[in-house]
């Protein structure tokens, strides 16, 4: 008993005199607890780690269907290189359609994401030591403890919140290129209950629980998480393991054979273009919309958040005041009705298929009375200059892509872009085979995503070549458990 104590007492001391002696007295109290119950020094002088998840993945907002949740299985590994500030990234995920890998990196100056199926790949100036693991490092409570020890200067103490019957302290910190994280924590164990950081929405955050926590050598992790987008389930852990001393052999190399798609396009700012004659599409970042001038007005599609400065980007452009008074919805995902309110000021009538009514009522906070909106129920509908053409696939049940018929130029969602100055290009055969099927053949896309414009023949061309998943030989990840 008594040895077990001078161990404890030593392993104490090393544990405080490595401690950084700038964070607020309360705060440092709270931090020393935290970093003793995720195993003192074996958390502070942790150089790599890699943890694999297998978990259900629940898609409220995001399904194929406005009234069924999609839920499908995941699985992926991320491997942190805390001394060189590496990050890998690499995942499967199966659906309808089959198994589907992705993987990225940032090797310490150099972002790529990599594609195994097509072997190529692209420098990603967008990706970050922060950034690389699309976020899911936040899933393990270990590397968030890691985070706050190395954040302890920025830490500051923000209430206390009971959690299951227990109080928990509030701390809240901002780690270099991450989001602003805050952290509920045990008092008395310091284990990390949960963590919260801000979701796109305004309010909104996205929450991580932990539980079941275990140990892999002294370090302390939850073997279960639960995530929550805003305040639904998003995913639930099936089994996680933690690795302390994995093997880096080919997760920041990119084998000789691959060849490197084009640049990355700089979507930082916003941007308007006039495409066709008086047919506009102007966006930042990840949402773009098209405007269709009409004379006194504009009809426009594309319904992602910050609408007000798309359309004051295209009337500086015109020198104009016209207003939107028809915005077409293409379907029913979150983030492509994440305008809609804004829209709504605006006073323009909504053009959407009725399926979709619901879910932008909800958005709204209000029911659309009938002069407000035009149901389009058909395939295929005219009005002005453009025609709305229904194309359902496994993404959406229902899409209204946006064609201007005097200028051949079509604006569609989730189905045809690429973000590459070359290659890089995302189809979907199931609108090929819509405009087939409709013998239409537009000159020119653009889309919700990206500005660039595409072809038919590049539509053509990369429905063709759409290659089957490939998933390294290397990976033990690709088999589903
Ligand atoms: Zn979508």
């Amino acid at each position: 008993m008594k040895s077990c104590q001078i161990v404890l007492t030593a392993f104490w001391a090393a544990t405080v005199a490595s401690f950084p002696a700038f964070a607020g007295n309360e705060e440092q109290n709270l931090i020393e607890t935290v970093v003793e119950a995720y195993g003192g020094k074996a958390l502070t002088n942790l150089a790599r780690l890699e943890f694999t998840d297998h978990t259900k993945r629940l898609n409220f907002g995001q399904s194929t269907s406005p009234t069924l949740v999609d839920i499908g299985h995941y699985q992926a590994s991320v491997f942190v290189d805390f001394e060189n500030s590496r990050k890998s990234w690499r995942s499967a995920s199966w659906s309808g359609d089959g198994r589907y890998t992705q993987n990225q990196f940032f090797d310490g100056t150099t972002g790529y994401s990599v594609n195994h199926s097509k072997q190529t790949y692209s420098k990603e100036n967008s990706l970050s030591f922060a950034s690389a693991d699309r976020r899911l490092s936040y899933t393990l409570d270990t590397i968030l403890a890691r985070m706050l020890y190395d954040s302890s200067d920025d830490a500051t103490l923000s209430g206390q919140e009971e959690l299951n019957g227990e109080v928990h302290q509030k701390i809240s910190f901002q780690a270099n290129g991450h989001p602003p994280l805050t952290l509920f924590v045990h008092g008395e164990t310091g284990r990390i209950s949960m963590a919260t950081r801000p979701h796109w929405m305004e309010g909104e955050v996205h929450t991580y629980r932990f539980d079941n926590h275990q140990r892999v050598g002294d370090l302390l992790y939850a073997g279960d998480t639960y995530v929550y987008n805003r305040s639904e389930p998003r995913t639930v852990t099936v089994s996680r393991t933690v690795s302390l001393e994995p093997d880096d052999q080919g997760l920041f190399d990119i084998p000789a054979t691959y060849e490197q798609e084009g640049q990355g396009l700089d979507f930082s700012e916003m941007t308007v273009k006039e495409i066709a004659q008086g047919v506009y599409i102007a966006g930042q970042d990840w949402g773009f919309s098209l405007f269709v001038d009409e004379g006194d007005y504009f009809t426009a599609a594309g319904g992602y958040d910050r609408f007000p400065e798309r359309i004051a980007a295209v009337q500086s452009l015109t020198g104009t005041q016209k207003p939107v008074r028809y915005f077409v919805i293409s379907h029913h995902h979150m983030d492509h009705i994440g305008g809609v309110r804004e829209l709504d000021q605006l006073g323009a009538t909504f053009i959407l298929h009725p399926d979709h009514l619901a879910t932008v009522e909800r958005a709204l906070g209000r029911q659309l009375d009938e002069e407000e909106r035009m149901l389009v129920p058909g395939a295929d509908h005219s009005f002005g200059r453009v025609r709305l053409i229904d194309i359902p696939s496994g993404h959406s049940r229902h899409n209204l892509g946006t064609y201007v018929r005097d200028e051949r130029v079509m604006f569609t969602a989730d189905m045809f872009f690429s973000r590459q100055q070359e290659g890089g290009i995302r189809a979907s055969a199931a609108l090929l085979a819509a405009l087939q099927l409709i013998g239409l053949k537009p000159d020119t896309f653009v889309a919700a995503h990206s500005s660039r414009p595409l072809t038919y023949k590049h539509l053509e061309q990369a429905v063709a070549s759409a290659p089957d998943d490939v998933c390294p030989p290397s990976w033990l990840l690709c088999e589903r458990q």
